[in-house]
């Protein structure tokens, strides 16, 4: 099927090159894949035309005007070779974005992240978008949390709720991005919801609950979220995933799990889709199987344990990362089924894998999302 009418390219992250033999070399950034070409002088003017997207009828004149004899059909076969390698993205007229839109143009690296992903450019977009409708509740706006709102911010979700009740403090400042000397005493949600204003042009909106998260008040104030981060370790970590999960799960609502630092370890995941994934009991059904878990505390504060600013970030990403994956839906969530403690010293992280449990009370509670 000819695509004349269509606007045709090389898709993002793809380049193409000649070497002295004059054999083509198309090459994929993202996977390092290098595809080796024959060509004659008139399908490598087609190429080169193809570097920026235009209408095939340009890149078809725009070769004739070297190559006479060129013709539409011989167009056809070079892109058939481009788009068997998936080296060109083919999009209707009206699904190109205007030139000078202000939004396309903040995303457009990031969509050309997303077309790796996505299959085409045409979906890449939809991710995209779908992360502009979305709803992403984030507990918490401390040393984790802080950075994963930015992200979800820069990365265009449209609405976050940030639940905080704390203000910020000149212990704070170290680690926790957002937050300046200026901020110190004001309430860390109010700040956050300024800044993101500022620095998204309020693409982005952050509503606030300036309450402290707690079983009786999750699911109400999840209603509508499309995902929960839990970035909130008062009490505990443990504590308030229990309440997250109690609230989610029975409404279908993806979570990521815990996440956090300690001295030089750094937590990562889960991440829980409810009905899809090993469900929260699921992990903590492992998690308590390990005898070093057994502990009656007798005295030490893990408050006072040391916390570092690229910790915190490095972890926060790691978490932002799958919620966006779960959120956009880029693929299954690499959080699933595991956690990981990443050691500072050695930049490894060790996985610890479980399964869904037989039977498990949390699955059973499950509305799938
Ligand atoms: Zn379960």
């Amino acid at each position: 099927m000819s695509r004349a009418g269509s606007v045709v390219g090389l898709r993002s992250g793809v380049t193409a090159s000649q070497d002295s033999d004059g054999l083509l070399h198309i090459v994929f950034l993202s996977t390092g894949r290098h595809c080796l070409y024959e060509v004659e002088g008139e399908a490598l003017e087609a190429v080169r035309l193809l570097g920026d997207s235009r209408p095939w009828e340009d890149v078809l004149q725009g070769v004739q005007v070297k190559h006479p004899d060129f013709t539409a059909s011989r167009l056809e076969a070079i892109l058939d070779t481009l788009e068997a390698e998936d080296a060109l993205d083919v999009a209707a007229r009206a699904e190109v974005p205007p030139a000078g839109d202000v939004e396309t143009a903040v995303y457009e690296k990031q969509v050309s992240f997303f077309r790796d992903f996505a299959g085409t450019a045409a979906a890449a977009r939809s991710v995209q978008s779908r992360l502009r409708q979305g709803k992403v509740t984030v507990i918490g706006a401390g040393g984790m949390g802080s950075w994963v709102i930015q992200s979800l911010a820069m990365t265009g979700v449209g609405q976050v709720l940030v639940i905080d009740p704390d203000t910020v403090s000149a212990g704070n400042l170290s680690r926790q991005v957002l937050y300046g000397p200026a901020d110190i005493g004001q309430p860390k949600a109010l700040v956050v919801r300024d800044k993101i204003q500022t620095l998204t042009g309020g693409r982005v909106r952050v509503d606030v609950a300036l309450e402290t998260f707690s079983a009786e008040t999750g699911p109400g104030i999840f209603s509508g979220s499309d995902l929960v981060i839990n970035c909130s370790d008062e009490p505990s970590v443990h504590m308030t995933t229990d309440w997250v999960s109690a609230a989610c799960m029975p409404q279908g609502i993806p979570f990521v799990a815990g996440g956090g630092y300690t001295g030089h370890i750094g937590f990562v995941g889960t991440t829980i889709v409810p009905g899809a994934t090993a469900c929260w009991e699921c992990y903590k059904a492992s998690y308590y199987e390990q005898p070093r878990y057994q502990l009656e505390h007798i005295a030490g504060d893990r408050r006072r344990a040391g916390a570092f600013s690229p910790m915190a970030a490095v972890i926060a990403n790691l978490q932002a990362w799958d919620a966006l994956r779960v959120l956009g839906g880029l693929g299954e969530p690499l959080l699933a089924n595991r956690v990981g403690e990443l050691d500072a010293q050695t930049l490894t992280i060790q996985w610890r894998t479980f399964e869904r449990v037989q039977c498990c009370r949390g699955c059973a509670t499950a509305e799938k999302g």
